[in-house]
């Protein structure tokens, strides 16, 4: 049976309160009976020390007890309920106050005997005798024998100081399990509602209102979390929904332009329209070979995004790498009368996938050259810090819109403003970059402004690209 955390909570502190109560009782009564016990034995040893006194000096040797010392030693027997024998230096019985001051204590004694926990000597409601010499002038000259049940020590008065005590045990123990079980309820109920509040949020978002959010105030640190995390997952899904609708609609966008062209052209072609001269099968061709790229492209992220990438790594000379790209690439920008220009650390050693690598930086390198102005220009940086390896890629190109930034990493993702510029993009360039980018451990941000330009930012850790010396 699956029980409510509030009911959970209460039943705990319940427990927890029950059991500390009967530990503080059963300790308290413990600690309270030993010392209580020890007093009364001490008390008790005490006063018959002192009749054992009294009777040395009530004792003449010769006539023994007169019958006014013999009744007063009797009256110290009834009232302190023992049984007093005195006995000469031979044996023979002086006194003897006969034992039925003793005789109604056996019930009680036997009774207290269970409920006193008695640790001494003296056992409760057992009868006992102590023998204490008779003497004279420091000389034995007799026996004096006391006999007393355990329990004829422990008056009234003690037993109900003892009974007090534990009926202020019990009633503070009723205050504390009544004051625990409000502080558990109310505790159970700040715990438990903003949880409710938390899960009736995750349902509407569960049922696909990817708007739902929690906005619970709560003081407990591990429910703040929790509410965060939710929220932040709603977030998530939101935006991924976003795109998937994006990526399905753009799919189609880019499949669907090349398509259209070829049919129309071959519609043309069928009705005779035009000739099928060599310039209009080239177009044709190309919006194959585009459609092939797109789905080439497609494969490429595939393969990329699988989670153990085998990177084939070996050992080179980045800035010697780059040096070489960008002079590959030179011509590209001088037809587009743009300058490249470049700022390397030189002899950066690293252990990377050389392809891959090339891939990242001509994917890169064809963007900025594909967004940029007449005149512009494009910097590649390559920088060694203590932990880490940047290369920056820097243009004054069209740069992207704030609205566009956090999505060009998404597949088939292209700004309206590159749509416009018909740059035959496909969009998913920089999808392959970051995989590429993240399989070698390392990330991939940029920095841009509309109108003003973009700088990509790749950053590897030296820990994962630096070969062993
Ligand atoms: P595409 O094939 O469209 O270039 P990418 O994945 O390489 O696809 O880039 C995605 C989008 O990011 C581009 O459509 C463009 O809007 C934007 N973008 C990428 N690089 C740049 C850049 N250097 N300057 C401006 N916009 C850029």
């Amino acid at each position: 049976m699956k029980l409510s955390l509030s009911k959970k909570l209460s039943l705990g502190f319940l427990l927890t309160a029950i059991v500390s109560i009967f530990i503080a009782v059963l300790i308290s009564n413990y600690m309270i009976d030993e010392k209580f016990n020890n007093y009364l034995i001490d008390e008790h040893k005490n006063k018959v020390e002192k009749i054992a006194t009294i009777i040395d000096g009530l004792y003449n040797e010769k006539t023994g007890f007169s019958s006014s010392n013999k009744d007063e030693i009797l009256r110290y027997a009834n009232a302190e309920e023992l049984y007093i024998e005195v006995k000469d230096a031979t044996g023979d019985v002086a006194l003897t106050s006969g034992n039925s001051n003793l005789q109604n204590q056996t019930m009680m004694g036997s009774m207290m005997g269970t409920m006193m926990n008695n640790f001494s000597s003296i056992k409760p409601g057992q009868y006992t005798e102590d023998s204490y010499p008779l003497s004279k002038n420091n000389k034995k000259i007799g026996t004096i024998v006391f006999g007393y049940y355990g329990t004829s020590f422990l008056n009234a008065g003690s037993l109900t100081f003892k009974m007090t005590l534990n009926h202020s045990f019990f009633i503070s123990g009723v205050i504390a399990l009544i004051f625990g079980l409000i502080v558990s309820i109310f505790l159970s109920k700040q715990l438990s509602s903003p949880l409710t509040k938390i899960t009736d949020t995750a349902n509407r978002i569960r049922n696909g209102d990817l708007e739902a959010r929690s906005h619970v105030t709560s003081k407990t640190k591990e429910i703040d979390d929790l509410k965060a995390s939710i929220n932040y997952l709603a977030e998530t899904l939101q935006k991924q929904e976003l795109l998937r609708k994006r990526l399905t609609s753009d799919m189609a966008h880019e499949l669907r332009t090349p398509l259209t062209n070829l049919k129309t052209h071959i519609e043309a072609l069928l009705d005779k329209v035009w000739e099928p001269t060599e310039k209009i099968l080239t177009s044709f061709y190309e919006e194959i070979e585009r459609l092939i790229k797109l789905v080439e492209g497609l494969n490429n992220i595939a393969k990329l995004e699988q989670t153990n990438l085998n990177l084939n790594k070996s050992r080179f000379n980045l800035s010697l790498e780059l040096e070489e790209i960008i002079t590959s690439f030179q011509p590209q920008y001088s037809n587009s009368a743009l300058k490249i220009y470049s700022n390397l650390v030189p002899n950066v050693e690293v252990l990377m996938d050389k392809d891959k690598l090339k891939q990242v930086m001509y994917n890169l390198l064809s963007n900025s050259l594909k967004y940029s102005r007449g005149g512009g220009e494009v910097t590649l940086y390559l920088k060694s810090e203590v932990n880490n390896i940047t290369v920056e890629l820097k243009d004054n190109g069209i740069g992207i819109s704030e609205k566009d930034l956090p999505f060009i990493f998404e597949r088939f993702y292209r700004s309206d403003e590159s749509r416009d510029k018909n740059t035959g993009g496909t969009g998913i360039g920089l999808t392959i970059v970051k995989a590429i980018i993240e399989a070698h451990k390392g990330t991939i941000n940029v920095k841009s402004k509309l109108g003003e330009g973009s700088t990509f930012i790749l950053v590897f850790p030296k820990s994962i690209i630096k070969p062993d010396e």
